[in-house]
């Protein structure tokens, strides 16, 4: 039997093979490669989805994060507010845009903890927090109500990081709407993924659109006019032709991911095993299935794979705690964040993705409840 696999790019080639065909034949036949009809139609089409004005696709989601920052009027020595309990890019965009992060603990659900939050910006005696980067972990949405009122309380920019969260709500309302500029990813493994490197930017107004067009292309506001230092952050005719086919399928594989969670939900019966909250009014898309193992996470994973099922660890270590930041003296391991400490010792993703049938979902809980140490 084979294994029941964290992502499958092949079932997803061999069940849309036409369509992806169809859009790089359409690509190839146009003559136009970089920053085309294509890029343009996916942008509409991306921000239609999204219900939020403008779409800027970029190469991928650390440029869409920095470009974000930039746009927003970025200054070097800025302090950031974000979650130790991340992909190392929310924190590396910081510092590419000569940033300093600070960090404070993830909530049970793993986002990061908005009342530490607010205790940390009241705190008169500590620097000014020019941004707050939270990230909507996992699929699941920050509370979009409380970042309005920190919005209201502090003098402070929100950014959010939307790479694990496209077509999420908070209250109803989408992932990314209490942000001037959000940013999000098109990784291969994103519930919108590309076949290679992309990302976007969402903005809610013109102008900041605008900005984010010119940043991504050299800085250019006009051909060979460089108002502004900018990246080569480009997204290529292939990739957003691929884009367009891919989002075509996204609203019945995010209710795919939404049946495959609550059938974990419901079956995963093992008093090892903890789904942690679903934070409240999260309209969740599960990116991930994360767990919380009692005990040994390796022998939990050792047993899931001599079952034939592929785990994985989101995240292992905590951000402020490698080393590209500790030797740079870049952050303050003083701190502890015991929440994303149990995470990053306790984590076990099972696999979640749009091409695993009720069978292979079986398999998986079947494993997850005869674990017994
Ligand atoms: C994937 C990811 C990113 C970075 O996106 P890339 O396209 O890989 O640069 C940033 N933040 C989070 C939360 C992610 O999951």
């Amino acid at each position: 039997m084979r294994d029941v696999l964290l992502a499958d790019f092949r079932a997803a080639w061999d069940q849309n093979a036409s369509r992806y065909l169809e859009a790089v034949s359409r690509v190839g036949a146009s003559g136009w490669l970089v920053l085309g009809k294509e890029v343009e139609a996916f942008e509409a089409e991306l921000s239609a989805f999204w219900r939020l004005p403008h779409a800027i696709g970029v190469a991928n989601g650390l440029d869409a994060l920095e470009i974000s920052f930039r746009a927003l009027g970025a200054r070097p020595g800025d302090r950031y507010l974000t979650t130790p309990l991340s992909a190392f890019a929310t924190t590396l965009a910081i510092l590419r845009a000569g940033g300093i992060p600070e960090f404070v603990d993830v909530d049970p659900s793993g986002l990061i903890d908005l009342r530490q939050v607010r205790a940390r910006l009241a705190d008169k005696t500590l620097p000014a927090i020019r941004f707050l980067v939270p990230v909507h972990l996992f699929g699941h949405a920050a509370s979009l109500a409380e970042l309005a009122k920190l919005k209201q309380d502090f003098k402070i920019e929100v950014v959010e990081d939307c790479a694990q969260s496209i077509g999420a709500t908070s209250g109803g309302r989408p992932v990314g709407a209490e942000s001037l500029l959000a940013a999000t990813s098109f990784y291969p493994t994103k519930n919108l993924g590309a076949f290679g490197d992309g990302g976007a930017v969402i903005a809610r107004t013109a102008e900041h659109a605008q900005q984010v067009r010119a940043l991504r292309d050299y800085g250019q506001s006009r051909k060979y006019v460089h108002s502004v230092l900018g990246l080569n952050s480009r997204l290529d005719e292939l990739q957003a032709a691929l884009l367009r086919e891919q989002l075509k399928l996204l609203p019945a594989q995010t209710t795919r991911r939404q049946e495959l969670a609550h059938r974990y939900l419901a079956s995963i019966k093992n008093e090892r095993l903890h789904v942690p909250p679903i934070p409240p009014d999260s309209g969740s898309v599960w990116h991930l299935f994360p767990l919380l193992v009692d005990g040994d996470r390796g022998t939990f994973q050792a047993h899931l794979k001599a079952q034939g099922v592929q785990t994985a660890v989101h995240y292992p270590m905590l951000i402020p705690a490698q080393d590209a930041l500790t030797s740079a003296g870049l952050s303050r391991l003083t701190q502890e964040f015991p929440v994303a400490q149990r995470y990053a010792a306790h984590e076990v993703s099972i696999p979640m993705h749009p091409y695993l049938s009720d069978d292979d979902c079986d398999r998986v809980i079947t494993a997850c409840n005869s674990w017994n140490p």
